[in-house]
């Protein structure tokens, strides 16, 4: 029989919180600012807890305090104008699914909605939460990387807007400072196109990606004008493809052209063996993933040719 090993403490997702640590509840941002710069690199921002909460008990996180944002009104909303589509931080991923605004316009978005954990997950998580958190497997970041997204960060010394692609700098590490909170996401129409989709694959259908894949293309005249490409858990972050999207700019808009160049992948991403799945695997997949979320885009767009 197999010796059954007891998990180290620092390794189980136990039902107690094993720290002790101030708790605050603000209802405005000004007050939010103004506990994250008086505590400093101690506090931590709670929304959903679902990344927080889980880190805490494990022991990979201890803040000596925690403030909730949840309490603070008009951080939860999904607008769209002539120009952009704005999405506040506080949006759970359930909004995000019953919204008509990320069905209709941001469809490789929607997809990831669909594909992100389970209905108790989702109603909890949040949109700022998944981007803050950085793991290289976040299901909303592929989607906003092609959509060229910027985010909105604010502190008490001002305002900054950061492109995404600038945002994430490892596995949960990002350009955030201590005293920052994230407000919103930003995307430009001019970087949205129905012709876009995101797959992902996993163990089970609640697990977090072995790999993700995100595209977003524009055509004229059957070529493909725009082409924006993201991976997912396939590299420290969260990366873009480039080198695959600048092989595939201008070429006809056929699947063909796509697998003749889909080892281009490889120049762009730096896979690892973790407990999902090989470097060997998430290499070989991307591939598969890329492709498919193309067929899935060009038929959005009217229907796919071979
Ligand atoms: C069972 C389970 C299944 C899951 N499945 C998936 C999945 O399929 N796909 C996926 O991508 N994720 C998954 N997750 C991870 C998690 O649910 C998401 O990343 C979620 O969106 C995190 O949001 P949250 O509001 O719960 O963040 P929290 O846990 O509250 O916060 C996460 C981090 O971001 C910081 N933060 C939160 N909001 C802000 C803000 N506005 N400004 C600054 N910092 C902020 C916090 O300080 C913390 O460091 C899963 C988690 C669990 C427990």
């Amino acid at each position: 029989m197999s010796e059954v090993r007891p998990v180290p403490l620092n390794l189980r997702n136990s039902r107690i919180l094993p720290i002790r640590f101030e708790y605050y509840e603000p209802t405005s941002l000004d007050e939010a600012l103004e506990l994250l710069d008086k505590l400093g690199e101690e506090a931590k921002v709670l929304a959903g807890g679902t990344d927080l909460i889980v880190k805490m008990k494990m022991r990979a996180l201890e803040p000596k305090h925690l403030i909730n944002l949840k309490r603070i009104p008009n951080l939860n909303y999904i607008v769209s104008d002539s120009e952009s589509i704005r999405i506040g931080a506080l949006t759970t991923w359930s909004d995000l699914e019953k919204s008509d605004i990320v069905k209709n316009e941001l469809p490789a978005l929607y997809d990831a909605v669909k594909a992100m954990g389970s209905l108790q997950i989702r109603n909890m998580a949040t949109l700022g939460g998944n981007i803050c958190n950085a793991s290289p497997a976040a299901d909303s970041a592929p989607p906003l990387l092609v959509y060229d997204a910027k985010v909105k960060v604010v502190s008490k010394q001002g305002v900054r807007v950061i492109p995404l692609t600038e945002f994430f700098l490892g596995p949960g590490v990002t350009a955030l400072r201590s005293n920052e909170v994230l407000t919103e996401v930003v995307i430009d129409k001019h970087n949205v196109s129905v012709g876009s989709a995101f797959v992902k694959i996993s163990r089970v259908a609640t697990d977090l990606a072995i790999a993700s894949a995100a595209v977003m293309i524009k055509l004229k005249d059957g070529i493909l004008e725009d082409v924006k490409i993201a991976l997912g858990s396939v590299a420290p972050t969260p990366v873009r493809a480039k080198s695959l999207e600048a092989a595939l700019v201008g070429r006809p808009a056929k699947l063909e052209e796509v697998k003749q160049y889909l080892n281009l992948l490889e120049k762009d991403i730096k896979p690892i063996d973790d407990v999902r799945g090989t470097a060997w695997y998430r290499r070989e997949v991307s591939k598969v993933l890329v492709y498919d979320a193309f067929l899935k885009a060009l038929n959005r767009l009217g229907g796919c040719s071979l």
